[in-house]
């Protein structure tokens, strides 16, 4: 079966449904294509940054209604040594599974066509249009091909076969691990209204109050440890115990709530797509453009941006500014959340943070306003979603 349509988005993640709600608001017809038929967990903090809420607000997603945690503090914490500091501004906090799955019903509602369920498989340029063809969740068969004249890829860590993102020079050795949990009534109330990050070598943890009274913890671990915990959960879960007595503290009493946990290996941190003149209506957003190290930066607020951007410059007809201007957004942030890592994954680096957090505050802020898109003081007076 063949379809003709306007504009194809594959991936129903922020970028993706950003993009979709944007350009449907804009009077142009979408199909949007999610492979997964259900809503979703995701290797993710589900830290939602003030600049991803005010895009997200923008976009008719009421946070606070969908149940999300006001996040008002940042607690970092090396070995025994902690320090506190409050946010300029709210952030939330809101599982990636209740997020993603109003951000499509968004969609729906704007007049988006969604199919979840339906995973694009191959994506070529054939005589003037794209060409997708879609296989439906559970069937191997192909069952339909669209005919696009813009397509938006945004299937975040996903490659499509034909579109690979360039490989990294060094591939990342860490693993991401995320399991929501029921804390104790002690420990969640200790975690109230605040984003936890633990410090320490091989990697750090995040931990976080989200919506019905859960908390998430997400880290990012070398594969050596995982292997030298007999690739075991319940000895990896007592590794980071023994590596952050603070973290141990937090987890005491705790029940997981999920049997396993999600895992993610190899994600290119640091990976820009350089290419500004891309083949004429593929627009690549979210992490198919950008990757920032999740420690130091908002891959969300990223991914929306990006999806809003390329609505607003397609909607333009200013295609062809797209990559260009998605670099030079992104270049700087990237960077900066790559040098801030790696600082942070030294014992020095992590000395010289909490001295600073304590000592320089100010600086420190600096420093952290170079890992996003742009500082809370423009953001306190931006209320519209376009970027533009
Ligand atoms: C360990 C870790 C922690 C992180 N923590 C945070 C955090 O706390 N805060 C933050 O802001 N960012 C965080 N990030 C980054 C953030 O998760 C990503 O940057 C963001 O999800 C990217 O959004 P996206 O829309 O590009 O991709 P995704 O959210 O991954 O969405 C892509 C979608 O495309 C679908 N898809 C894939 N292939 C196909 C196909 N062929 N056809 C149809 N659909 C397809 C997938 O099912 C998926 O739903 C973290 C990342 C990691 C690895």
């Amino acid at each position: 079966m063949r379809e003709i349509i306007d504009n194809l988005v594959i991936g129903g993640g922020p970028a993706g449904t950003a993009a979709a709600i944007q350009l449907a608001q804009a009077g142009k017809g979408v199909t949007l294509l999610e492979r997964k038929q259900e809503p979703h967990d995701k290797v993710c903090g589900e830290f939602i940054s003030w600049e991803a809420a005010d895009y997200l607000t923008a976009l008719g997603i009421d946070l606070p209604a969908l149940g999300a945690e006001p996040i008002t503090n940042l607690r970092l914490v090396n070995g025994g040594e902690s320090i506190e500091a409050a946010l300029p501004f709210t952030a939330w906090s809101l599982s990636r599974r209740r997020l993603d799955a109003a951000m499509l019903q968004r969609a729906e509602l704007a007049g988006v066509k969604v199919h979840c369920g339906a995973a694009a498989k191959n994506l070529q340029r054939r005589d003037g249009y794209w060409q997708a063809s879609v296989r439906t969740e559970g069937s191997s068969q192909f069952y339909t091909e669209l005919h696009a004249d813009s397509v938006f890829l945004a299937t975040g860590k996903y490659d499509l076969r034909q579109w690979q993102r360039r490989k990294a020079r060094r591939t990342d050795n860490r693993i991401g691990f995320k399991m929501h949990l029921y804390l104790s009534p002690n420990q969640q109330m200790a975690l109230q209204h605040t984003v936890e990050l633990h410090l320490f070598d091989h990697g750090y943890a995040g931990i976080e109050p989200v919506e019905g009274g859960k908390a998430n913890l997400c880290f990012l671990i070398n594969k050596d440890v995982f292997h030298r915990c007999g690739k075991r959960w319940p000895d990896l879960l007592e590794w980071l115990r023994r590596s952050s007595p603070h973290l141990r503290t937090r987890l005491t009493g705790a029940v997981q709530i999920w049997s396993q946990p999600l895992a993610v290996y190899g994600t290119p941190y640091g990976y820009l797509h350089r290419s500004q003149a891309g083949p004429i209506g593929l627009y690549r957003l979210g992490d198919q453009m950008a990757v920032i190290p999740s420690l130091a930066g908002d891959g969300i607020a990223i991914a929306l941006y990006s999806g809003l951007l390329a609505a607003e410059l397609h909607v333009r007809n200013d295609a062809e500014r797209y990559h260009r201007e998605a670099l030079k957004r992104f270049r700087r942030p990237v960077r900066s959340a790559q040098i801030v890592s790696g600082l942070l994954s030294t014992t020095k680096g992590r000395r010289l943070a909490l001295w600073l957090a304590s000592r320089k505050p100010a600086l420190l802020a600096g420093v952290i306003r170079r890992t996003r898109l742009q500082g809370p003081d423009q953001l306190a007076c931006r209320r519209s979603a376009s970027p533009v």
